[in-house]
């Protein structure tokens, strides 16, 4: 028994040691990955419940690696941050999708997802500056999607990057409302122009009651603070009537549609209202 313990032990240590070298592949062709243009952004159209038009989009990272093939944002975002690359990275997603967005036939606004590693770089607000500048696209379109991470371990700092990043006319969200840790005092503590709920709570079947009461409660925290509520991952037309009813402002998922590249933003907004 013994000896087969040893044997399973070493097994176990080669594994590891196959998944950390795999790791290490990974993150270094994730490195080349932004001079390879291997990058891409897809878009996905956020819609106002009661007019049932498309208000804008929100810009998701797509990698197609040589090596990998399509490796999901879930993997590669947090390699790019405990790597350091995410800087580099965000700052390449926020200036190319505000250059798609300002050759979009109608001026909707854009939504960039935002680390927490970014927002205290202390170049973030010349890289905003910069996107800004480059697309000349108005500051009033662009929103930044944040999570709580960004400022669980604040120490004010974050804040006044983000206060000043709002000053411009730039809009902030939270994102993922309700994972993080206490999500109340985030919203005393900064002016969001909008709660985005989460998707876990969105789509929560008739067997978690609790995932609907919490829908309920972040709407009408919205409405009580006068900002947007989002439903995320919005997937059937029950989910879209729920939301709705319960008070929701906007709906965002896969029932609208899924993320799309950027030559079909055009015609997406031609479409007719949903809902
Ligand atoms: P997120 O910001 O919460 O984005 C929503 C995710 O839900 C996206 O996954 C989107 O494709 C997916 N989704 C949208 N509608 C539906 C639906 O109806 N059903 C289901 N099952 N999923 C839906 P994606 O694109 O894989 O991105 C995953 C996460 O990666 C994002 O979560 C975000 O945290 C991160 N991410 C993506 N792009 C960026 C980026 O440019 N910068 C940063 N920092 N993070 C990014
Ligand atoms: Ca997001
Ligand atoms: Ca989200
Ligand atoms: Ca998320």
């Amino acid at each position: 028994a013994r000896r087969h313990g040893r044997g399973g032990f070493r097994f176990f240590e080669s594994a590891m040691e196959a998944q950390i070298q795999a790791r290490r592949r990974l993150e270094l062709d994730l490195r080349r990955a932004l001079t390879l243009r291997e990058f891409t952004l897809v878009y996905q159209p956020q819609v106002n419940v009661a007019t049932g038009q498309i208000t804008g989009f929100e810009s998701l990272l797509r990698w197609n690696s040589a090596n990998h093939g399509t490796v999901s944002p879930a993997t590669f975002i947090p390699l790019a941050e405990s790597s350091g690359l995410i800087t580099a990275l965000g700052a390449w997603g926020l200036r190319t999708a505000c250059c798609e967005a300002a050759r979009w036939p109608r001026p909707l606004s854009i939504a960039v997802n935002v680390s927490a590693m970014q927002v205290v770089d202390p170049g973030f607000l010349a890289t905003i500056h910069g996107a800004l500048t480059e697309s000349g696209l108005a500051p009033e379109r662009l929103e930044l999607e944040i999570t709580e991470s960004v400022l669980l371990h604040d120490d004010g700092a974050a804040l006044d990057v983000l206060r000043a990043v709002r000053d411009t006319g730039v809009r902030v969200s939270m994102d993922d409302f309700g994972t993080g840790y206490s999500s109340l005092s985030r919203l005393h503590s900064f002016p969001f122009d909008k709660i985005k709920i989460d998707q876990s709570f969105v789509r929560a079947g008739p067997d978690h009651p609790s995932g609907r009461a919490i829908v309920r409660a972040i709407a009408a925290l919205g409405h009580a603070l006068g900002i947007d509520t989002t439903a995320e991952g919005v997937e059937t037309e029950e989910q879209f009537a729920r939301v709705a009813a319960d008070g929701c402002t906007e709906v965002q998922g896969y029932l609208i549609s899924r993320p799309r590249p950027p030559e079909e933003i055009g015609e997406l907004m031609q479409a007719p209202a949903f809902g």
